[in-house]
């Protein structure tokens, strides 16, 4: 309901009264335990493979739109097999969430991932963003995970939420489905653990920015309100965020689609940047499941 109608409804009024006086967010402030090996900081690598359901979730008619739909295509055809020949010429190992639509209509692609030893994480099925009362909530959460390991033996540790919406029943869902972390809140830039309703511990959180989502700097066209920044543009945002994070002591997640960073200029800043954090020498660069694992360990020291 826009704003407007619940003011008219009289509802606005009511239903801010009724908010909690307390963080939407409860979980306790990120403990800021050190990386491995005297890394200074570290880099959750990670892509999220929609193909074509990024743009059906919300309109199925669209799968007939056949160009909107080439749009996903390219991560198939092209984007995801440039992806991995990059990330094995600089010896890097990612993680990818994957709809379970996008395996269950690209096999071949979800296998070369998996071969080349890269971490699979869940994505939902058809990509519908969780909402709070949303009725698809458990199915695109159990059909993702049937799907994953059908199809491809996976049973996932990790969860990227589509869209990059949440809510509590979510939570829940996950920790009882038996997920490890999810990489979708933008509240930090440290892993902590998730704090339920009913103060029992959640799961991990690798949190997320904006800046690192190549869907907002290097998608033009298609109903994209945003504009197709430059190299230059993103290699400074890109450097800018990770090397403050570094002085910090945090770390940088990034969001990366191969139908946006699989694209030929993308895919050479890309290159660039990761050719540039390497040289660092002291960030981590690291799959969600080395990450949320490093974390539970240092919980479980200073328990
Ligand atoms: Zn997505």
């Amino acid at each position: 309901m826009a704003a407007t109608d619940a003011l008219s409804a009289g509802g606005l009024k009511a239903g801010l009264d009724a908010l909690p006086l307390l963080p939407a967010n409860r979980a306790p402030l990120a403990t800021e335990y050190p990386w491995p090996a005297g890394q200074k900081a570290a880099m959750f690598l990670s892509f999220d493979v929609d193909a074509e359901s990024a743009w059906t979730a919300k309109d199925p008619a669209r799968y007939g739109e056949l160009v909107t739909m080439s749009f996903g295509g390219y991560e198939a055809r092209v984007g995801t097999p440039k992806l991995l020949q990059l990330l094995r010429e600089l010896g890097l190992k990612a993680t990818f969430f994957i709809t379970g639509w996008s395996v269950e209509a690209h096999p071949a692609m979800c296998e070369a991932i998996l071969k080349d030893g890269h971490e699979i994480g869940h994505h939902g099925f058809h990509h519908v963003m969780p909402q709070p009362g949303d009725p698809m909530l458990v199915e695109e959460v159990d059909r993702g995970l049937e799907t994953l390991k059908r199809r491809l033996g996976v049973v996932p540790r990790g969860y990227r939420a589509p869209s990059g919406e949440f809510c509590e029943e979510l939570r829940v869902l996950l920790k009882d489905r038996g997920l490890v972390y999810t990489s979708s809140f933008r509240d930090d830039v440290r892993p902590y653990r998730h704090l339920l309703a009913d103060d029992t511990p959640g799961l991990v959180e690798l949190p997320v920015t904006a800046c690192y989502d190549d869907w907002l700097l290097g998608l033009s066209q298609r109903y994209s309100r945003h504009t197709l920044l430059t190299r230059e543009q993103v290699l400074s945002i890109w450097t800018d965020e990770l090397e403050e994070v570094r002085d910090w002591g945090g770390m940088v997640t990034t969001v990366l689609h191969p139908q946006c960073s699989g694209r030929p200029m993308r895919l050479k800043l890309l290159r660039e940047f990761l050719q540039h954090t390497q040289a660092l020498k002291d960030v981590w660069i690291a799959t969600g499941a080395e990450i949320a694992d490093h974390f539970i360990a240092c919980e479980g020291n200073a328990a």
